[in-house]
């Protein structure tokens, strides 16, 4: 090992990249420091997708029985249209080569998951927000500052001032989370188009739920901005749902009732679709962004958990092999910089693609969507990291 432990690595966010840093560099014998905003691990968060690569990460930390008797193994994502007419239908994880399954999971789950084997090994500071400027604090000198808090970092903040603006997408993304019959075979992620350009995403993400013949279902119901006329504050529950209901009047799906689906759901969520221009560095000095700091992105390609576990592996093994902050730093930005910001720019593309598709007809409308899905999987995963 080259690592020079005598120096500090402080990581700011305990979420799914700050906590599997932690994970990964206790794996490699390297102590840290993790400071979060909140009082406690976060148990909020609907439903998240991680991909077979950062599976395999998880995997190797040990998290494998449990992360399958938790998460649902993915199999297939399916396209239809507003009447369930299918489109398109894209096999994943290990039905479509990989070592490891795609798992559809809860994101309090996964980050309960992760922290269970770090808690104990490594130093966790809740409830100390880091508002520090990390270069004009004598404290921080000689400390490697990991800034993985999220979107709206404020670590990245002091690196880069001028990059925090946020890109809208133009759609709203109406979250929540119901307890229904099975859906389908409860494996499959469904990815339904609407004429007037709404999509709805849907997929069970709970195994013991299924172990009972239901599903436990992360839905996302994603509305161009043009379509929004509720305020920004202040939706009830009630405004909510007869909202959504009105705006999926036409639609009908034989396999999955979208009243119960809306109605039913214990929380309803709201925010904009937002990402930031990709960055060409992501340290400054001593001081390096990881997860959703480095790099929003649309959650169109189900990608965002999903890279920041991989920055978090490449990170810990760039800090065990190289002697010095300098060289792993700059290791882990050659690795990660380029491919992650491909996925950013391809989750652009796919959601021009998904916009443009209410003016296509239904022939046109399945190749369109074989193309653009074969392409992303071809630019973003199978063309970065192999498929096995
Ligand atoms: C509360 C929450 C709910 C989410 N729900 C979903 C979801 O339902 N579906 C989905 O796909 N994605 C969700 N995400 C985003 C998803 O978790 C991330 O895109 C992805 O996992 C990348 O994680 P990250 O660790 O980079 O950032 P995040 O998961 O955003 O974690 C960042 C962490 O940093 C902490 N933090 C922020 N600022 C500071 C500070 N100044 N000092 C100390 N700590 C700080 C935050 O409290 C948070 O715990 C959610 C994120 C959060 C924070």
């Amino acid at each position: 090992m080259m690592y020079c432990s005598e120096k500090k690595i402080v990581i700011v966010g305990a979420g799914i990249g700050g906590v599997t840093l932690a994970a990964q560099l206790s794996s490699l014998g390297i102590d840290c420091d993790i400071y979060e905003q909140q009082k406690s691990l976060s148990k909020a968060g609907f439903g998240l997708n991680i991909q077979p690569t950062a599976v395999s990460t998880l995997y190797r930390l040990g998290l494998s029985d449990q992360l399958n008797s938790i998460g649902i193994q993915t199999r297939a994502h399916r396209y239809v249209d507003h009447l369930g007419n299918l489109l398109f239908e894209e096999a994943r994880g290990i039905e479509a080569g990989f070592d490891t399954p795609q798992i559809s999971i809860s994101r309090a789950e996964l980050l309960k998951l992760i922290f269970s084997i770090v808690k104990d090994k490594q130093a966790f500071h809740f409830g100390s927000a880091f508002s520090d400027d990390p270069f004009n604090k004598e404290e921080w000198a000689n400390k490697l500052i990991v800034g993985a808090d999220g979107i709206h970092s404020t670590v990245r903040r002091a690196l880069f001032p001028d990059t925090t603006e946020l890109n809208s997408g133009n759609i709203m993304l109406w979250r929540g989370m119901t307890i229904m019959p099975r859906l389908l075979d409860g494996r499959t992620l469904i990815i339904a188009n609407g004429e007037n350009g709404v999509r709805l995403v849907a997929y069970p993400m709970s195994k013991s739920h299924d172990l009972c013949a239901e599903s436990f279902v992360n839905w996302v119901i994603l509305v161009p901005k043009s379509y929004e006329t509720l305020p920004d504050t202040a939706i009830n529950r009630f405004q909510a749902t007869g909202f959504l209901l009105d705006l999926l009047k036409e639609w009908h799906l034989d396999w999955l009732d979208i009243r119960t689906l809306i109605t039913m759901s214990k929380t309803i969520m709201r925010t904009e679709m937002v990402d930031k221009q990709p960055l060409e560095k992501w340290s400054l000095g001593q001081c390096v962004l990881l997860g959703d700091a480095a790099h929003p992105m649309f959650p169109v390609g189900a990608n965002g958990a999903t890279q920041s576990i991989i920055d978090a592996e490449t990170l810990a093994y760039a800090l065990y092999e190289y002697p010095d902050f300098e060289s792993a730093i700059a290791a882990y930005e050659h690795i990660r910089i380029p491919a992650v910001s491909k996925i950013v720019m391809a989750n652009r593309k796919m959601n021009e693609r998904d916009l443009m598709l209410k003016n296509l007809n239904s022939q046109e409308r399945s190749q369109e969507i074989a193309i653009t899905t074969t392409n992303y999987e071809t630019e973003t995963i199978k063309d970065i990291f192999g498929t096995n």
